[in-house]
């Protein structure tokens, strides 16, 4: 029988330790690191390598790879736990090497890539030597990879890429991108596509500019309008077998989708203490905002939302765990990705709204978790494509009523009752 709501007590140790680094050494940064993925600025060069190292002595470097890669094996419950803390912090994953996109691009290059490209880009990555790209969207939707054109031809032994890639994150920061490009236009829609690693240094390619999110100044944009022209890199960039773009790009995202999740735990949690701490703080009326019954509504609604999301969390992670296997989870993870960007918005909404014009102004972060829980219905998928395979996939395990009538109509059913009961009930009128 295992079903428990606890952590073990020597993990629990770990927790305490990285909720006090995560508190005391890393929040801070935030307001002293732009971008933490900018290996070339020398303040963040200055101070989180040697977090970084203090993160490995204690052996919680990269806790979502296998020990094989340099990780613990810990699993997605202890992953879980761990993230949900590092999601308060901009700067904390990158400190614990397990910030997307690197941790997505490295789990792709870790299952399809050839020991040279593991040498070359896998090893450097899981060091946090460099960072990476995934250049998968393109301007004219991203919600449908079919209508993706971005072209790869093969010239002797090289290929050959032309086209536009749009909100490619950490493009202007990465050592190489992970390029998706039609390569054999004649075969069906999902076979049409392959991986291709391109180290952003190739002449062609050009970041047209960086887009910044709503809350953000135009300078800070991170996600790359790219354009590649007539891009050459060798034949052996090739990242798994031609066509198989769908089935690489399905390995990052599973894992990626959760650990979003994971993270968003973590910021809502935020939203949600500040919110408190308003409430109990801020009096009106004579009387604290928390005892205003509108308020304590919020409240509660809040703390339900945000732990029946957790425990959803949490209960897809141990499924994981269960049976290794993404596949039998996407119900789960559908699941966890469509409630995520609506738990997210309606607790920093709430947030906001009790702190009043306090909250709607910059020295508050409302505004930017309200964008960010956005980008949580958007990167990796929308919301409404991931409803409507949540939807299918249950649907798939329900079959027609047998009848004119559903399998719960109640006259049916109790007509079915008495049939069955017949005899006990003649023979106790009978006696009557
Ligand atoms: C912060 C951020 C970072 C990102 N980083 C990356 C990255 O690193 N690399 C990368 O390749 N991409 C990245 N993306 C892009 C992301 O994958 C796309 O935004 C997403 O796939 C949706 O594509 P789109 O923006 O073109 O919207 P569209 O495809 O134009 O969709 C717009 C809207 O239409 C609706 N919609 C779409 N399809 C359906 C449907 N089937 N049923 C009902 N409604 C639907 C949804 O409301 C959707 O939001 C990032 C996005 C964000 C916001």
């Amino acid at each position: 029988m295992t079903w428990d709501f606890e952590t073990d007590p020597d993990f629990q140790r770990e927790l305490d330790w990285i909720e006090m680094f995560v508190r005391d050494e890393i929040e801070p940064l935030d307001f002293i690191v732009p971008h933490p993925y900018d290996l070339t600025d020398p303040v963040r060069q200055r101070i989180i390598p040697p977090l970084q190292a203090k993160v490995r002595e204690r052996g919680l470097w990269a806790c979502h790879l296998g020990p094989e890669l340099g990780g613990q094996g810990y699993g997605q419950v202890k992953l879980a736990l761990m993230n949900e803390i590092l999601g308060r912090a901009r700067c904390a994953p990158i400190t614990f090497g397990c910030q997307a996109p690197d941790s997505g691009n490295g789990e792709i290059l870790a299952h399809f890539g050839t020991p040279e490209q593991k040498e070359r880009y896998l090893r450097p990555l899981l060091d946090n030597e460099i960072v990476s790209c995934f250049s998968m969207t393109e301007p004219q939707g991203g919600a449908d990879p079919k209508v993706f054109t971005t072209r790869a031809e093969l010239d002797g032994d090289m290929w050959v890429i032309n086209g536009e890639k749009w909100f490619s994150s950490n493009a202007r920061y990465s050592t190489f991108l992970i390029v998706m490009a039609v390569t054999e236009p004649d075969n069906p829609p999902y076979q049409k596509m392959s991986m291709i690693l391109v180290p952003t240094d190739t002449p062609g390619v050009e970041i047209i500019r960086n887009i910044g999110l709503g809350y953000q100044a135009d300078e800070d944009g991170s996600h790359a309008y790219v354009r590649y022209t007539d891009v050459r890199v060798p034949r052996e960039n090739l990242l798994g077998t031609r066509g198989q773009a769908f089935v690489v790009a399905q390995t990052r995202l599973g894992g990626g989708r959760i650990h979003h999740a994971m993270r968003t735990v973590g910021m809502v949690q935020r939203a949600f203490d500040m919110m408190c701490e308003r409430a109990v703080s801020r009096e009106t009326q004579g009387e604290m905002l928390g005892r205003k019954q509108m308020v304590q509504q919020m409240i509660a609604d809040s703390w339900i939302e945000m732990e029946s999301f957790r425990l959803l969390v949490m209960r897809t992670a141990w499924r994981i765990d269960k049976y290794k296997d993404y596949k039998r989870v996407r119900t789960d993870i559908s699941a966890v990705k469509a409630a995520m960007p609506k738990v997210f918005h309606d607790v920093a909404a709430r947030a906001l709204q009790i702190h009043g014009s306090l909250g709607v102004s910059k020295e508050m972060p409302f505004s930017a978790m309200l964008i960010e829980s956005f980008h949580m219905g958007l990167a990796d998928g929308p919301t409404e494509v991931h409803k409507a395979t949540l939807a299918r996939l249950l649907l798939s395990e329900h079959r027609p009523a047998p009848g004119l009538f559903p399998t719960g109509h109640l006259p049916t059913r109790r007509d079915a009752a008495i049939a069955r009961y017949a005899d006990l009930i003649e023979h106790e009128v009978a006696n009557l």
